[in-house]
């Protein structure tokens, strides 16, 4: 299908746009599932809520809605080649025997070394043009103590965050001129 120029634009502008990696899993009457997602935003605390953005064509979608939970899994740097495994689907590959995996409230798999890992009952959802919005209520949050680098897509490639060098010294000659 070809795109129009304001979707042209719009993709190059989101190319621009740095996003947190995010590692989605479901575990239920529709089997295991996971899939990669950058369109993840957190909505409120009160009471603890995220959204997940989906394509209503992938095959994730309508199998993530049958098992009605999901787990939001913050990758980190070291996750880059997971996060490709997850990226694209390959018959025969079990994409589930990468990575370390437990349970917690829902079912779904939670990734032992993600920075963070969400744990949530799928509650409402929206419908926009091609994807859905699914609101989750989180359920249980996997906190383990030493995060590493995140891991961040942006210009269409991954990249790893860290805390930029301290620049007192330059701030202060800034400031002398
Ligand atoms: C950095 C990044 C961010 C992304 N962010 C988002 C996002 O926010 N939201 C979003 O919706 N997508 C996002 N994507 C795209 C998403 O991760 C997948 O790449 C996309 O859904 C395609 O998935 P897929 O290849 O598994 O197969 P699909 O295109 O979903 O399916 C293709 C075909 O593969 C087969 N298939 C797939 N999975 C299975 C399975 N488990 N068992 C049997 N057959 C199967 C089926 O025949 C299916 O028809 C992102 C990708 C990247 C790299």
């Amino acid at each position: 299908m070809e795109l129009t120029p304001n979707q042209l634009a719009f993709r190059e502008g989101m190319s621009r746009m740095g996003a947190g990696v995010n590692l989605i899993t479901s575990n239920g009457n529709s089997g295991r599932h996971g899939f990669v997602a950058s369109a993840v935003c957190s909505v409120t605390d009160t009471p603890p809520t995220l959204l997940v953005c989906v394509n209503r064509n992938a095959f994730v979608h309508d199998r993530f809605l049958e098992n009605g939970a999901l787990c939001v899994n913050v990758l980190a740097a070291h996750h880059q080649d997971l996060s490709r495994v997850f990226a694209r689907y390959v018959e025969g590959v079990d994409r589930f025997s990468y990575g370390d995996w437990l349970t917690l409230s829902t079912g779904s798999p939670v990734l032992r070394d993600a920075n963070v890992a969400f744990d949530c009952r799928i509650g409402s959802v929206l419908e926009q043009g091609s994807h859905s919005v699914m609101f989750c209520e989180i359920k249980a949050v996997h906190l383990p103590e030493k995060p590493d680098r995140g891991l961040v897509y942006f210009s269409r490639d991954y990249h790893h965050l860290e805390a930029e060098k301290p620049r007192g010294d330059n701030l202060s000659e800034a400031s002398k001129a």
